[in-house]
């Protein structure tokens, strides 16, 4: 892409909405710049009917923020952690959030909400898949192949500039590729999915299931002075006292105390030479190294982004990997590859979303030799 089209794609106002099991966040944003941001919790109730209002709401708030209106954006971009058909707009499933299933967002958002400018839904790694090719780690990439690993573990591939689909959306569900024959059941049906190795869910799990066995005393021991330490941190700091990961902790309620066990406990107890959970590190690292060789061999990609929370935990999960790769991997597309960290920060989902829209509206299928001129011309995008 010259720098000329990408300054033009920079300048096209959108919106992007960002739907998580927590937090519902949206922005009006040019490019990977936000111009406004509003973030909601989802709480609780968190069917069609009460989420959807809530969505609008917030991009009529992020819009005044931002000193705009819908007529005067280019699109929306809509990133849902579930089953999606983008071209229809219809939601198939969110596992995360009560009653989404087959619900057309897209419909909807047009005839309830009355909305004109044009709406693209798509996964949410997809999305986060094409902020990271426009804006971050898979710049100039040809064929790239995006992970997120975070709480669960989802993936993209995107083509030629072209995001992989499949025949009904649910393309590279990576986190569903079975690793272990005999491993444990997963929550998609399937038998030893990566997802129950190496997410961040998984490695919590694996936590609390060696503690509840006896087999964590260390690890228990090490968390319990890790939240004595917030909760002493904290005492003066509104801001911490505030902060829902920080955890006072109630004496004497193991139960209590392992559900907040989370994957970033155990990665600074590995940090801090606990064995038992450098071994979950380690087996969730092999599992991931193992996907890895998995995806060279099958896409030949020329570059592997990594992106999630739990990527972050940094060489204890990617040494064991990479080495993995190396050792396992078919030496041809093992030397094509790059594997590389993702590039763009936690408001990542945000710029997907963002970046649906200038890969929908903007420059169809990122064909810019053949779009180029009518692209220069803003009625092209008017027209469409
Ligand atoms: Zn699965």
């Amino acid at each position: 892409m010259s720098e000329e089209m990408r300054s033009d794609l920079l300048s096209l106002p959108v919106i992007g909405v960002d739907l998580g099991g927590t937090q519902i966040r949206v922005a009006v944003l040019q490019g990977a710049r936000l111009l406004s941001r509003v973030g909601l919790l989802t709480g609780r109730d968190s069917i069609p009917e009460s989420i959807i209002p809530r969505i609008y709401h917030a991009m009529q708030k992020a819009l005044e923020e931002a000193n705009s209106s819908f007529d005067q954006i280019a699109g929306i971009g809509i990133g849902v952690p579930g089953l999606v058909n983008s071209p229809a707009g219809i939601v198939f499933v969110m596992p995360n959030l009560q009653g989404w299933i087959n619900i057309p967002l897209r419909n909807i958002l047009e005839n309830d909400f009355h909305i004109k400018t044009p709406i693209i839904i798509d996964n949410d790694a997809n999305a986060a898949a094409l902020g990271e090719y426009l804006f971050g780690a898979g710049r100039g990439c040809n064929f790239m192949v995006y992970l997120t690993i975070s709480t669960g573990l989802g993936g993209a591939v995107i083509m030629n500039g072209q995001i992989m689909r499949g025949s009904s959306g649910t393309a590279m569900e990576i986190g569903h590729m079975t690793i272990h024959e005999f491993g444990e059941p997963c929550n998609c049906g399937n038998i030893g999915c990566l997802e129950s190795v190496a997410s961040g869910i998984a490695i919590a799990r694996h936590a609390q299931r060696a503690i509840a066995s006896g087999k964590g005393v260390e690890l228990l021991n090490f968390a319990r002075s890790l939240w004595t330490r917030n909760t002493l941190e904290s005492n003066g700091s509104a801001s911490l006292i505030q902060d829902p990961t920080v955890y006072i902790q109630e004496e004497g309620n193991e139960a209590n105390e392992l559900q907040h066990i989370d994957a970033h406990t155990v990665a600074l107890a590995a940090e801090a030479g606990v064995p038992e959970a450098r071994a979950i590190i380690e087996r969730a690292a092999e599992a991931l190294g193992i996907g890895l060789v998995n995806v060279i061999h099958i896409f030949n990609p020329e570059r592997i982004i990594l992106g999630g929370g739990v990527s972050q935990i940094g060489p204890m999960l990617m040494d064991p990997a990479r080495r993995i790769v190396q050792e396992r991997a078919i030496k041809v597309p093992r030397e094509a590859v790059r594997i590389v960290e993702a590039q763009l920060d936690a408001n990542v989902g945000l710029i997907g979303a963002g970046a649906l829209v200038l890969y929908e509206v903007g420059i169809e299928n990122m064909v810019l030799a053949r779009t180029q001129e009518k692209y220069k011309n803003p009625s092209y995008l008017v027209a469409r």
